[in-house]
């Protein structure tokens, strides 16, 4: 079985050594405020820098998830209200969640700007072009869901004071983690408002990252597997080329092979038509309900398990991950399927 689904998403098959690793070698069962926790979460946020190409003012901390920071941006960086300019499933979520926090009363005073880099719902993106206009436009911090495009390419991290993404998308990774990014901005921001109220606070995360410690018994074996992932991964740019090359092949693919069928009115279609939006690690087509679940069936018949449609988008798109554990020969099968299918 070969997964496409963008996340749950295939992790790399190293991942199963690294958990082994971290089982025999007693990792999973060391107290995490031990010399030998505190140095992996050292090597793992030396790591990110490193390889993601983070600037070195910027922190890092690790939560449990993406939605764990939505309320963390809501929470501790929000003073007034933040908006949420979205075009899919995912961004409103993001809205939803924050507002029941910190209520939309004076969206006039908006404080943090939120932004959802890549709407995997819908297979959207925000280019670094666009972030930059909202950043010369928008004098508060910037936030940014970055879950499904993170580690699979290149950001201008200046252009946010706050980035964040689980490690189930591009990271190649299981669930149940999140990598959190704040700019000395971010940080100063929380410290002005001083919300000290949760465990999960950011003054208390940054607290303790400062000491390489976590507020909670933290997800252990997943901060060692992301470590171990970032040992054997290429630097961004090198991963971002590849990505960037897999995405305009796969519009291509998708414009040529399953569109433009002699002509016949074509049974699937790109979501999005606008190349200047569309999403660089998620790939969503279009269709008929009905040919949409044939399709989808048909490929689990053929042993590959195409992404289900997303929200507003559930019956009638089927989603391709473009991310980087998976492989050329991957790609290639769900081709070959794919032209045999039409
Ligand atoms: C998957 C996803 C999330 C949710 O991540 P969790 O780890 O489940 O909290 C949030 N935002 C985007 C854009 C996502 O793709």
């Amino acid at each position: 079985m070969i997964t496409f689904y963008p996340g749950p998403s295939k992790v790399y098959p190293q991942v199963a050594d690294y958990a082994a690793e971290a089982v025999h070698q007693g990792i999973v069962s060391l107290n995490h405020r031990s010399a030998g926790f505190m140095e992996i979460v050292k090597e793992t946020i030396q790591l990110l820098h490193q390889k993601l190409d983070i600037p070195a003012d910027y922190h890092i901390a690790f939560v449990s998830s993406a939605t764990e920071c939505w309320e963390i941006v809501a929470q501790s960086l929000t003073a007034e209200a933040s908006l949420h300019p979205h075009s899919g499933a995912f961004g409103k979520k993001w809205a939803e969640y924050a507002y029941r926090i910190k209520p939309p009363m004076n969206l006039s005073e908006a404080d943090v700007l939120c932004i959802v880099q890549n709407e995997t719902s819908n297979g959207t993106q925000v280019n670094m072009a666009t972030l930059g206009q909202f950043r010369r436009d928008f004098s508060g911090l910037i936030a940014v869901d970055a879950v499904s495009s993170m580690a699979g390419v290149t950001f201008d991290w200046t252009l946010a004071d706050v980035w964040f993404a689980s490690v189930q998308k591009c990271f190649g990774l299981p669930a149940g983690l999140a990598v959190l990014i704040y700019s000395p901005a971010a940080l100063r921001k929380a410290e002005e408002i001083g919300e000290n109220a949760h465990y999960n606070s950011l003054l208390f995360i940054h607290e303790n990252f400062s000491k390489f410690q976590t507020p909670y018994t933290p997800n252990g074996l997943g901060i060692y597997m992301l470590m171990r992932v970032l040992q054997q991964i290429p630097p961004i740019a090198s991963v971002s080329a590849i990505t960037k090359k897999r995405a305009t092949d796969w519009y291509a693919f998708v414009e040529n092979e399953l569109t433009g069928v002699n002509g016949a009115e074509p049974r699937f279609n790109l979501l999005n038509r606008d190349a200047a939006i569309r999403s660089d690690t998620v790939i969503a087509v279009q269709g008929s309900e009905a040919d949409i679940k044939a399709i989808k069936a048909a490929a689990q018949q053929a042993e590959i398990t195409l992404g289900n449609g997303y929200g507003d988008w559930k019956n009638t798109t089927f989603r391709i991950a473009n991310f980087p554990a998976i492989t050329d020969e991957e790609i290639d099968t769900l081709k070959q399927f794919l032209k045999a299918y039409i």
